[in-house]
Protein backbone atom coordinates (compact mmCIF):
# COMPACT_ATOMS: atom_id res chain seq x y z
CA UNK A 1 0.00 0.00 0.00
CA UNK A 2 1.14 3.43 -1.15
CA UNK A 3 0.12 6.77 1.06
CA UNK A 4 -2.48 8.35 -1.42
CA UNK A 5 -3.11 12.48 -0.96
CA UNK A 6 -7.01 12.09 -0.83
CA UNK A 7 -6.77 9.81 2.14
CA UNK A 8 -4.58 12.66 3.38
CA UNK A 9 -7.74 15.24 2.67
CA UNK A 10 -5.06 16.97 -0.03
CA UNK A 11 -4.94 17.74 -2.99
CA UNK A 12 -1.05 16.91 -3.79
CA UNK A 13 1.18 16.11 -6.77
CA UNK A 14 4.17 17.12 -8.61
CA UNK A 15 5.43 18.60 -12.12
CA UNK A 16 5.43 15.58 -14.57
CA UNK A 17 7.31 15.51 -17.58
CA UNK A 18 5.27 15.25 -20.67
CA UNK A 19 7.63 12.90 -23.14
CA UNK A 20 5.52 10.51 -25.14
CA UNK A 21 2.63 12.75 -25.15
CA UNK A 22 0.52 15.07 -22.49
CA UNK A 23 -0.89 12.01 -21.71
CA UNK A 24 1.39 10.07 -20.43
CA UNK A 25 2.02 12.89 -17.79
CA UNK A 26 -1.34 11.47 -16.13
CA UNK A 27 0.01 7.69 -16.44
CA UNK A 28 3.35 9.05 -14.25
CA UNK A 29 0.87 10.81 -11.74
CA UNK A 30 -1.15 7.88 -11.49
CA UNK A 31 2.04 5.75 -10.83
CA UNK A 32 2.67 7.35 -7.89
CA UNK A 33 -0.94 8.15 -6.57
CA UNK A 34 -0.95 11.67 -7.13
CA UNK A 35 -3.90 13.63 -7.22
CA UNK A 36 -2.98 16.95 -8.69
CA UNK A 37 -0.62 17.57 -11.44
CA UNK A 38 1.77 20.27 -13.26
CA UNK A 39 3.10 20.03 -16.71
CA UNK A 40 4.49 21.93 -19.31
CA UNK A 41 1.91 21.47 -22.70
CA UNK A 42 4.91 22.10 -24.95
CA UNK A 43 8.82 21.72 -25.16
CA UNK A 44 9.70 24.83 -23.04
CA UNK A 45 12.78 24.96 -24.60
CA UNK A 46 11.38 25.38 -27.93
CA UNK A 47 9.20 29.05 -29.07
CA UNK A 48 7.31 26.41 -31.59
CA UNK A 49 4.77 24.32 -30.72
CA UNK A 50 3.19 21.13 -32.02
CA UNK A 51 -0.26 21.35 -32.34
CA UNK A 52 -1.97 19.35 -29.53
CA UNK A 53 -3.93 16.00 -30.81
CA UNK A 54 -7.69 15.79 -30.80
CA UNK A 55 -6.67 12.14 -29.80
CA UNK A 56 -3.92 13.08 -27.12
CA UNK A 57 -6.56 15.83 -25.78
CA UNK A 58 -8.93 13.00 -25.20
CA UNK A 59 -6.48 10.82 -23.44
CA UNK A 60 -5.92 13.46 -20.83
CA UNK A 61 -9.05 14.02 -20.14
CA UNK A 62 -10.28 10.51 -19.70
CA UNK A 63 -6.92 9.19 -17.80
CA UNK A 64 -7.32 12.67 -15.00
CA UNK A 65 -10.70 10.96 -14.59
CA UNK A 66 -10.06 7.55 -14.69
CA UNK A 67 -7.39 7.97 -11.86
CA UNK A 68 -8.51 10.87 -9.93
CA UNK A 69 -6.42 13.15 -10.87
CA UNK A 70 -8.41 16.04 -9.97
CA UNK A 71 -5.91 18.98 -9.90
CA UNK A 72 -3.81 20.37 -13.02
CA UNK A 73 -2.02 23.89 -14.05
CA UNK A 74 -0.19 24.43 -16.88
CA UNK A 75 3.72 25.77 -15.90
CA UNK A 76 4.24 28.42 -18.51
CA UNK A 77 7.25 28.63 -20.63
CA UNK A 78 10.33 29.72 -19.31
CA UNK A 79 11.25 31.47 -22.56
CA UNK A 80 8.69 34.27 -21.64
CA UNK A 81 9.27 37.64 -20.37
CA UNK A 82 6.16 39.95 -19.83
CA UNK A 83 8.45 42.41 -18.45
CA UNK A 84 10.94 42.58 -21.08
CA UNK A 85 11.89 46.09 -22.15
CA UNK A 86 13.06 44.72 -26.04
CA UNK A 87 9.65 45.05 -28.14
CA UNK A 88 10.22 41.54 -29.88
CA UNK A 89 10.94 39.05 -26.96
CA UNK A 90 7.99 41.27 -25.26
CA UNK A 91 5.46 40.20 -28.55
CA UNK A 92 6.90 37.18 -28.50
CA UNK A 93 5.95 36.53 -25.12
CA UNK A 94 2.10 38.14 -25.32
CA UNK A 95 1.69 35.67 -27.86
CA UNK A 96 3.54 32.56 -26.00
CA UNK A 97 1.12 33.62 -23.20
CA UNK A 98 -2.25 33.97 -25.34
CA UNK A 99 -0.94 30.06 -27.16
CA UNK A 100 -0.92 28.84 -22.96
CA UNK A 101 -4.03 29.76 -22.18
CA UNK A 102 -5.21 28.07 -25.53
CA UNK A 103 -3.81 24.36 -24.85
CA UNK A 104 -5.00 24.70 -21.17
CA UNK A 105 -8.27 25.38 -22.24
CA UNK A 106 -8.06 22.38 -24.88
CA UNK A 107 -6.69 20.27 -22.57
CA UNK A 108 -9.73 21.35 -19.92
CA UNK A 109 -6.75 22.51 -17.16
CA UNK A 110 -8.49 25.67 -15.36
CA UNK A 111 -5.13 27.66 -14.44
CA UNK A 112 -1.87 28.55 -16.08
CA UNK A 113 0.82 29.13 -13.53
CA UNK A 114 3.74 31.65 -14.40
CA UNK A 115 6.79 33.47 -13.89
CA UNK A 116 6.21 37.29 -14.25
CA UNK A 117 9.24 38.16 -16.12
CA UNK A 118 12.37 40.12 -15.37
CA UNK A 119 13.11 44.03 -16.41
CA UNK A 120 16.92 43.49 -17.74
CA UNK A 121 17.79 46.21 -16.52
CA UNK A 122 15.47 48.90 -17.72
CA UNK A 123 14.05 49.25 -13.63
CA UNK A 124 11.47 47.98 -11.89
CA UNK A 125 8.75 50.16 -12.38
CA UNK A 126 9.56 49.93 -16.18
CA UNK A 127 9.17 45.91 -15.91
CA UNK A 128 6.25 46.21 -13.92
CA UNK A 129 4.31 48.61 -16.24
CA UNK A 130 5.67 46.28 -18.81
CA UNK A 131 3.82 43.22 -17.37
CA UNK A 132 0.94 45.15 -16.72
CA UNK A 133 1.13 46.39 -19.82
CA UNK A 134 0.80 42.93 -21.43
CA UNK A 135 -1.50 41.09 -19.47
CA UNK A 136 -4.00 43.84 -20.52
CA UNK A 137 -3.43 42.69 -23.81
CA UNK A 138 -3.58 39.22 -23.24
CA UNK A 139 -6.91 40.20 -21.64
CA UNK A 140 -8.57 41.63 -24.68
CA UNK A 141 -7.98 38.51 -26.85
CA UNK A 142 -10.59 36.18 -27.77
CA UNK A 143 -8.56 32.71 -26.31
CA UNK A 144 -8.83 35.07 -23.09
CA UNK A 145 -12.31 36.05 -23.30
CA UNK A 146 -13.10 32.65 -25.00
CA UNK A 147 -11.78 30.60 -21.84
CA UNK A 148 -12.21 30.43 -18.13
CA UNK A 149 -8.60 29.87 -18.10
CA UNK A 150 -6.74 31.05 -14.85
CA UNK A 151 -3.31 32.84 -14.77
CA UNK A 152 -1.92 32.53 -11.08
CA UNK A 153 1.81 34.86 -11.04
CA UNK A 154 4.38 33.09 -9.45
CA UNK A 155 6.63 34.86 -6.89
CA UNK A 156 10.36 34.58 -7.56
CA UNK A 157 13.69 34.10 -5.07
CA UNK A 158 15.06 37.56 -6.96
CA UNK A 159 17.87 36.83 -9.04
CA UNK A 160 18.94 39.09 -11.16
CA UNK A 161 16.86 41.20 -12.52
CA UNK A 162 13.37 39.00 -12.11
CA UNK A 163 10.50 40.96 -10.71
CA UNK A 164 7.67 39.32 -7.98
CA UNK A 165 10.20 38.27 -5.29
CA UNK A 166 8.45 40.76 -3.03
CA UNK A 167 5.02 40.56 -2.81
CA UNK A 168 4.17 43.96 -2.86
CA UNK A 169 4.95 44.03 -6.64
CA UNK A 170 2.47 40.77 -7.09
CA UNK A 171 -0.02 42.80 -5.17
CA UNK A 172 0.31 46.09 -7.16
CA UNK A 173 0.11 44.51 -10.37
CA UNK A 174 -3.15 42.57 -9.51
CA UNK A 175 -4.20 45.74 -8.61
CA UNK A 176 -4.40 47.10 -12.10
CA UNK A 177 -5.61 44.06 -13.92
CA UNK A 178 -9.37 44.45 -14.85
CA UNK A 179 -10.90 40.43 -14.71
CA UNK A 180 -9.50 40.17 -11.16
CA UNK A 181 -11.24 37.02 -10.71
CA UNK A 182 -9.35 35.49 -13.62
CA UNK A 183 -6.11 35.37 -11.51
CA UNK A 184 -4.40 34.26 -8.54
CA UNK A 185 -0.94 33.53 -7.28
CA UNK A 186 1.30 30.64 -6.57
CA UNK A 187 3.40 30.82 -3.54
CA UNK A 188 6.26 28.57 -4.65
CA UNK A 189 8.35 28.53 -0.65
CA UNK A 190 11.86 28.05 -2.33
CA UNK A 191 11.31 30.87 -3.91
CA UNK A 192 9.79 32.90 -0.63
CA UNK A 193 12.58 31.66 1.51
CA UNK A 194 15.00 32.85 -0.89
CA UNK A 195 13.84 36.32 -1.17
CA UNK A 196 13.73 36.76 2.83
CA UNK A 197 10.52 35.38 3.82
CA UNK A 198 10.59 33.10 6.21
CA UNK A 199 9.10 29.50 6.14
CA UNK A 200 11.13 27.69 8.16
CA UNK A 201 8.85 27.73 11.80
CA UNK A 202 5.23 28.06 12.51
CA UNK A 203 6.17 31.47 13.75
CA UNK A 204 7.66 32.80 10.31
CA UNK A 205 4.99 31.21 8.50
CA UNK A 206 2.30 33.01 10.55
CA UNK A 207 4.65 36.76 9.81
CA UNK A 208 5.13 35.84 6.29
CA UNK A 209 1.53 34.70 5.13
CA UNK A 210 0.98 38.18 7.04
CA UNK A 211 2.51 40.16 4.56
CA UNK A 212 1.00 38.13 1.92
CA UNK A 213 -2.61 38.74 3.21
CA UNK A 214 -1.55 42.68 3.39
CA UNK A 215 0.57 42.88 -0.26
CA UNK A 216 -1.92 40.63 -2.14
CA UNK A 217 -4.70 39.11 -0.26
CA UNK A 218 -4.72 35.34 1.21
CA UNK A 219 -7.86 34.94 -0.62
CA UNK A 220 -6.08 35.65 -4.43
CA UNK A 221 -3.81 32.33 -3.18
CA UNK A 222 -4.81 29.65 -5.69
CA UNK A 223 -1.61 27.13 -5.35
CA UNK A 224 1.59 26.24 -3.12
CA UNK A 225 4.97 24.71 -4.96
CA UNK A 226 6.29 23.13 -2.44
CA UNK A 227 9.95 23.16 -2.69
CA UNK A 228 13.16 22.95 -0.05
CA UNK A 229 15.64 25.54 -0.70
CA UNK A 230 19.64 25.06 -0.91
CA UNK A 231 20.16 28.13 -0.17
CA UNK A 232 19.74 30.12 2.62
CA UNK A 233 17.14 32.82 3.59
CA UNK A 234 17.82 35.74 1.68
CA UNK A 235 20.35 34.19 -0.49
CA UNK A 236 18.09 34.68 -3.82
CA UNK A 237 19.26 31.24 -5.16
CA UNK A 238 16.54 29.64 -6.93
CA UNK A 239 17.59 26.59 -6.03
CA UNK A 240 14.63 23.48 -5.22
CA UNK A 241 16.10 20.78 -2.12
CA UNK A 242 14.11 17.49 -1.41
CA UNK A 243 11.34 18.05 1.52
CA UNK A 244 12.75 18.74 4.23
CA UNK A 245 16.46 18.44 3.44
CA UNK A 246 17.39 21.75 2.66
CA UNK A 247 16.96 25.19 4.57
CA UNK A 248 12.95 25.27 4.92
CA UNK A 249 13.36 21.52 6.87
CA UNK A 250 10.58 19.73 8.32
CA UNK A 251 9.56 22.07 10.86
CA UNK A 252 8.86 24.98 7.95
CA UNK A 253 6.82 22.18 6.07
CA UNK A 254 4.98 20.52 8.50
CA UNK A 255 3.73 24.55 9.07
CA UNK A 256 3.01 24.92 5.77
CA UNK A 257 1.13 22.08 4.84
CA UNK A 258 -0.86 21.94 7.92
CA UNK A 259 -1.80 25.87 8.25
CA UNK A 260 -5.47 26.29 8.21
CA UNK A 261 -5.00 29.17 5.34
CA UNK A 262 -3.06 26.90 3.10
CA UNK A 263 -3.97 23.18 3.88
CA UNK A 264 -7.09 23.14 1.60
CA UNK A 265 -4.76 24.58 -1.29
CA UNK A 266 -3.09 22.37 -4.28
CA UNK A 267 0.59 21.26 -3.47
CA UNK A 268 2.84 20.75 -6.35
CA UNK A 269 6.08 19.31 -5.92
CA UNK A 270 8.89 20.77 -7.90
CA UNK A 271 12.06 19.17 -6.20
CA UNK A 272 14.64 17.28 -7.66
CA UNK A 273 13.66 13.98 -10.09
CA UNK A 274 17.16 12.08 -9.09
CA UNK A 275 17.08 8.56 -7.19
CA UNK A 276 16.75 9.10 -3.66
CA UNK A 277 16.98 6.56 -0.92
CA UNK A 278 16.84 4.17 -3.63
CA UNK A 279 13.42 4.90 -4.23
CA UNK A 280 12.06 7.56 -7.38
CA UNK A 281 12.80 10.70 -5.74
CA UNK A 282 8.65 12.06 -5.96
CA UNK A 283 7.80 9.25 -4.42
CA UNK A 284 10.36 10.05 -1.19
CA UNK A 285 8.80 13.77 -1.22
CA UNK A 286 5.04 12.62 -1.63
CA UNK A 287 5.10 10.41 1.10
CA UNK A 288 7.34 13.21 3.20
CA UNK A 289 4.60 15.41 2.85
CA UNK A 290 1.71 13.04 3.97
CA UNK A 291 4.08 12.20 6.87
CA UNK A 292 4.03 15.87 8.11
CA UNK A 293 0.31 16.21 7.30
CA UNK A 294 -1.61 16.09 10.70
ZN1 LIG B 1 7.82 28.38 -11.76
MN1 LIG C 1 7.81 27.11 -8.74
MN1 LIG D 1 12.45 27.66 -9.01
Amino acid sequence: MVNNPTEFGMVLGAHMSIAGGIDSSVDRAADLEMNALQIFSHNVRSWSTRELTEEEIRQFKKKRENFGVDYAVVHTSYLLNLASPKDDLWEKSKKGLIEEIRRAHLLGIPAINTHIGAHTGSGLENGIDRLIAALKEVEGTDEFEGSEVKILLENTAGAGTKLGSDFAELGKVLDELNNSDRYGVCIDTCHGFAAGYDFSTEAGLKETLEEFDHAVGLDRLDLIHLNDSIGDRGSHKDRHAHIGRGRIGDEGFAAVVNNPDLRELPFILETPKEELDGKKADRVNLDRVMYLRE
